[in-house]
């Protein structure tokens, strides 16, 4: 009946609450229904009621709300990050007990969840960061959730998250314990950045298509069909592919050919490439996206330098079979370059905090459910659960010989790009990256002489241990 206790709460019903609300009331738990604004608390238990038999019931005042759960309650928040959030929390857990635990499944810098968690101690309540991909579709029928928090709060709500995450035959749900408060949110944080290389590795390709080999978008779909039935298999190739075969129903033509060429964001990009620079870990390939997104939005500032500037004429005798096999070679190993330095930063922010994150279980969380699923993440999980301390996933036994069998044809792609005047800046990023990590000795030595020139930085040297200084200039 509408007077049983809730298994769990759901505060904030915009996107994403009420499809994850709707989503764990199909799996058989009780939701009770929140939001600041009451009209969406009645949208939410119509929808419910319309999906048949999902128990929900919905809540206009917060004590209401707190007090229709179980105990300990579960409250899950799914508002605006940042400052609602701490409204949110501030208003909840007013009425709620020691014990009680608030789960944050916004978007968030993981710094906010760390002083969260901080704030709540106090009040005895646990507190979890936990990220949600998968957009709208994933929240309501399998997200990949990244939760960190308290591992004996988390454990009362694996059974409610292992239900209602994507599932995935060989590795199970995509949800399991990442870390402390703050590992949740960095890993979905990074998670995105690796979206947007992703991303930009798509476009890059699919540039050289449309620009140099001059493929229909017809032919450009079918390339990316057929490439999503091999070690490529991704949503994002999926969706690549019906992107490019929609009709515009507004006038002919194809709508990606309509659409205005500038990308925005939201965030989490930005703060992937923050974090990188903060940690010491190169991320070229997603800082390339970044950097290409921004450009991007100076449209009208483009328009006006392509009246000065002209592209190079583009080779007509172009093998475009062979192009489009490269492509496919380059997309891959580009690809294997932009998770390791994804994963590299997760490393170097789990050490730092001590977070103990383990990698492999990363990769398994991003197997089903969230934007960036893909083929690739089941060798991922492999090499980190064969080898945990493993450097970087370039050196990997079976990720090397990809790469190695793919390196020919991705300088020959890097090339085409730049002869072509197609700027290629994930595709370079992530050749750049495997040919300075491969290299014994980089120009490094230079720069190193070069700061001990004019700051007297020192040096260390190859065949004497010590700091060193040269006296660079006769002058003294
Ligand atoms: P949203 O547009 O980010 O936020 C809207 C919700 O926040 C509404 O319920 C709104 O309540 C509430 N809200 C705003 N300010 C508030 C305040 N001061 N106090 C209380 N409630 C407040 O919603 P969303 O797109 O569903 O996203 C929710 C979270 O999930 C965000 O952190 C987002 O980044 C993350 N996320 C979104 C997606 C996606 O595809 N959309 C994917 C993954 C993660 P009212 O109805 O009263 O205005």
């Amino acid at each position: 009946s509408d007077d049983e206790k809730c298994d769990v709460g759901l505060y904030g019903l915009a996107v994403m609450g009420q499809n994850f609300a709707l989503n764990m009331a199909s799996h058989g738990f009780k939701v009770c229904v929140g939001n600041r604004s009451s009209s969406k608390v009645d949208t939410t238990v119509q929808r419910a009621k319309n999906e048949g038999n999902v128990p929900v019931v919905g809540a206009k005042e917060i004590e209401e709300f707190i007090a229709r759960l179980n105990k300990p309650r579960k409250v899950i928040i799914l508002v605006q990050a940042g400052k609602p959030v701490d409204q949110t929390i501030s208003k909840l857990s007013a009425f709620m007990e020691p014990g009680d635990i608030i789960i944050d499944g916004g978007n968030e810098w993981f710094p906010n969840s760390i002083r969260r968690a901080e704030d709540l101690t106090p009040k005895g309540i646990h507190f979890i960061g936990m990220g949600i991909s998968g957009g709208e579709e994933g929240a309501r029928n399998g997200p990949s959730l990244m939760p960190g928090g308290p591992k004996q709060a988390y454990d009362l709500l694996a059974p409610i998250f292992e239900k209602c995450a994507a599932q995935v035959s060989r590795t199970g749900p995509c949800v399991g314990y990442l870390g402390p408060i703050g590992s949740g949110n960095y890993v979905k944080t990074v998670h995105n950045g690796i979206e947007y290389g992703d991303m930009q590795l798509i476009a890059e390709v699919y540039d050289v298509m449309k620009t140099v080999l001059k493929m229909e978008n017809e032919e450009i779909a079918d390339q990316f069909a057929e490439w999503n039935k091999t070690e490529l298999d991704s949503y994002l190739i999926e969706i690549t592919e019906k992107c490019l075969r929609k009709k515009d129903d507004m006038t002919d033509g194809y709508v990606v050919d309509k659409i205005l060429d500038k990308a925005g964001m939201k965030g989490t990009g930005r703060w992937t490439i923050q974090e990188a620079a903060e940690r010491g870990v190169a991320a070229p390939t997603m800082a390339a996206a970044l950097d290409t997104r921004l450009l991007s939005a100076r449209k009208e500032e483009r328009v006006a330098a392509s009246k000065i500037f002209s592209s190079p004429s583009v080779d007509e005798s172009i093998d475009q079979a062979r192009v489009v096999e490269d492509l496919k070679a380059a997309l891959y190993a580009s690809k294997i370059c932009s998770y390791a330095q994804g994963l590299s930063l997760i490393k170097a922010a789990s050490d730092e905090f001590n977070w103990n994150v383990d990698l492999s279980e990363c990769a398994r969380l991003w197997m089903g459910g969230c934007i960036i699923r893909a083929k690739l993440l089941d060798s991922i999980q492999q090499a980190f659960s064969n080898d945990p301390d493993l450097d970087n996933l370039l050196v990997d036994a079976g990720l090397s010989k990809e790469i190695i069998d793919r390196t020919p044809a991705w300088r020959r792609t890097v090339a085409l790009c730049t002869t072509s005047g197609i700027a290629c800046p994930s595709l370079c990023g992530s050749l750049t990256y495997f040919d300075t990590y491969r290299r014994e000795r980089l120009p490094a030595s230079l720069t190193q002489a070069q700061r001990d020139f004019f700051g007297g930085h020192t040096y260390e040297r190859i065949d004497m241990n010590g700091r060193f200084h040269t006296a660079w200039t006769d002058a003294h």
